[in-house]
């Protein structure tokens, strides 16, 4: 039997939908969460990734900024952006589109961003509350990775979740999610041995690894739920996750289509975080 597709997009909808009806209530109190975006260069993709989340902005009514700086500009015209934008009361949520250009230090970029802004929820201090369980703004993928499994229906508590790649951005996060969610949770990464049979005995499977169709049937347990972060350009232009996906689609429960599934979810996180991040610098909620 073929596994359940995991609709990213219409999950996306629903949170976006739920995100646009509390935006209406706080305008009604004069608050309307706003984002700043801030890209340095002209990388294609990230120019395109900066345009999706301005839209996402107007289409829930919030208000956005996007800061274009030059390719060549330097470490310190960035700081000292970010610092304005750390004051500026009606931004609520500051994100720095990453890669940077060579020459600027993306971790004292990440720093600066005050930690009642950081909607990528990269800074240092955003990662130490994930860690220890505090109530903090969580990344993105790995928020919206989680969101999809609980909106599916499906039950983490006590389930085998193995994850596949230990990047600070999707692996290690999720790993910490997971367990946050009371999954009993291995990661696994380039220097793993027996990685395949390791995999087989997970009921939750994440794979984030970067690389096109790498994880076939032969990593899935039969009705495993496999979620694929993986987002990569085939040299025919289409997309293809980290997991060979017609290959797995009759052993997994269920599965997320690339695109389609984490994809959509990630912008939607970022929107909520923006509303979160209003909503607790004007104490409502509390
Ligand atoms: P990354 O920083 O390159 O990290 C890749 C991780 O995978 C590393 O931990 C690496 O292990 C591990 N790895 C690489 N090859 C492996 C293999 N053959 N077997 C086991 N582990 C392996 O990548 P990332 O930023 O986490 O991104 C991963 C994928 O997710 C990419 O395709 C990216 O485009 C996608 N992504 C999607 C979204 C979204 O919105 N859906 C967001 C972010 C990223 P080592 O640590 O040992 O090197």
């Amino acid at each position: 039997m073929s596994a359940q597709r995991i609709e990213g997009k219409q999950i996306s909808d629903a949170i976006r939908a739920e995100i646009a009806i509390e935006t209406a209530k706080l305008a009604e109190q004069g608050i309307i969460p706003g984002l700043a975006v801030v890209l340095v260069g002209n990388d294609p993709a990230s120019s395109v990734y900066v345009g999706s989340k301005a839209k996402a902005c107007e289409q829930l009514g919030f208000y956005s900024e996007v800061h274009r700086l030059e390719e060549q500009s330097s470490q310190e015209d960035l700081l000292s952006l970010i610092d304005q934008l750390n004051k500026q009361s009606n931004i609520h949520g500051i994100l720095v589109q990453l890669p940077l250009p060579k020459h600027i230090e993306e971790k004292a970029v990440i720093d600066a961003i005050s930690v009642h802004k950081d909607v990528d929820g990269f800074h240092p201090v955003s990662v130490g509350n994930l860690v220890i369980g505090d109530d903090s703004l969580l990344p993105c993928t790995p928020a919206g990775v989680i969101e999809m499994i609980k909106r599916t229906g499906i039950e983490i508590a006590g389930k085998h979740a193995v994850v596949i790649g230990r990047s600070n951005i999707v692996g290690k996060p999720v790993a910490m999610l997971l367990l946050r969610e009371h999954a009993t949770v291995t990661i696994c990464h380039s220097k793993t041995a027996n990685m395949e049979e390791i995999a087989k005995t997970a009921d939750i499977l994440v794979v984030a690894i970067g690389k096109p169709k790498a994880i076939g049937a032969s990593f899935v347990k039969p009705g495993a739920v496999v979620i694929d972060v993986g987002i990569n350009r085939l040299p025919s232009g289409k997309l293809a996750g980290d997991v060979d996906y017609d290959d797995v689609l009759d052993t997994a429960g269920y599965i997320t289509p690339v695109p389609g599934g984490v994809g959509p979810m990630t912008i939607t996180m970022l929107m909520l975080n923006t509303l979160k991040a209003a909503k607790q610098v004007n104490r409502i909620g509390e």
